[in-house]
């Protein structure tokens, strides 16, 4: 079956490789059909579970995960009922049901949502999972496998945590394409840093509340696997402001005509703020441009003039 993600563009930014002092490459899975990568595991992953017999798919998540949840079963011929707390903006709502999937409101916070979700699976259903499954990080891993065919080895690999599925897929993408060696900047914002807890902690540790405006980096624990990948593979995690990712949101806006999320902005932020970590760095530097469907222009300057 031909996979549901497309082959984004590898593109050498001019503006960032100035700043930078060494060429800088991004990796445009914003581009993707559901407005982020988290398509190439979910696609997978949806793939896998209608071939192992489900009739319908099941998220909790009213963002990227969500979304991507939609686009697979709409593709696939899949019913999908994606369950979102009250929280959940009506941007995410109308998106969700702008992709076919059957959206209901539960609750005031992401656990009662997603204990609804979990009760709605059948016998014959998928729940599937924003980052902790094994099914989804091989798909993020063709993320790589495309960098790695266009003939570039980076130095180093930029790109935002929040659960750890985006990071052990591109791990996995690294290994099985020769590069295993090569160092991985692992980058939240301050008040979704879970990964960086949890390193600083010698074990997986949940933080107490997420306090970020950078939503799709907000889980309060990482997935063992990324806890684990981070202990092997070369990773330096680095924590950057929400004001720091929205201002590299805006630069890339204006730089390159694109607009994504915070989430995505974090990964960008350490090259406009002269990240000395990078400093040691030998070669090109590859960034992975996540994406985010929910964001828009005017909410990235508002923020932009709220967070100075
Ligand atoms: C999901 C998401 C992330 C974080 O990915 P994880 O696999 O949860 O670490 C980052 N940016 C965007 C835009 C996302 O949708």
């Amino acid at each position: 079956m031909a996979p549901l993600h497309l082959n984004t563009p590898l593109v050498e930014s001019a503006p960032l490789s100035r700043l930078a002092g060494r060429r800088v490459w991004l990796k445009l899975d914003a581009l993707q059909p559901s407005g982020s990568f988290k398509i190439r595991g979910v696609g997978r992953a949806c793939q896998t579970y209608l071939e192992r017999g489900a009739r319908g798919f099941v998220s909790s998540s009213g963002g990227n995960a969500g979304l991507a949840v939609a686009y697979a079963g709409r593709c696939l011929g899949v019913p999908v009922r994606v369950v979102v707390p009250k929280t959940s903006t009506a941007r995410a709502r109308e998106l969700l049901a702008a992709e076919g999937a059957e959206v209901t409101v539960h609750g005031d916070s992401w656990v009662e949502a997603n204990a609804l979700a979990q009760s709605l699976v059948g016998p014959n259903d998928a729940f599937v999972h924003p980052f902790d499954d094994p099914l989804l990080w091989p798909g993020h891993a063709t993320l790589i496998d495309e960098v790695a065919a266009s003939g570039l080895r980076p130095g180093a690999v930029l790109l935002s945590v929040g659960g750890g599925g985006l990071f052990s897929g591109v791990v996995e993408g690294l290994a099985r394409n020769g590069m295993a060696d090569v160092p991985v900047f692992a980058v939240e914002t301050d008040g979704a840093a879970s990964l960086q807890a949890s390193l600083k902690a010698g074990q997986l540790v949940s933080l107490e509340a997420i306090t970020s405006i950078a939503t799709s980096l907000g889980a309060k624990q990482v997935c063992r696997q990324a806890f684990e990948l981070a202990r092997s593979h070369p990773v330096t995690g680095l924590v950057v402001s929400d004001a720091d990712a929205v201002r590299a949101c805006v630069r890339l806006m204006d730089d390159h005509r694109l607009v994504v999320e915070p989430a995505c902005g974090a990964a960008l932020a350490p090259l406009h703020r002269g990240e000395p970590a990078l400093a040691s760095v030998e070669g090109d530097l590859l960034v992975i441009v996540c994406g985010g469907a929910t964001a828009t222009a005017a909410q990235l300057l508002a923020w932009s003039e709220s967070l100075r």
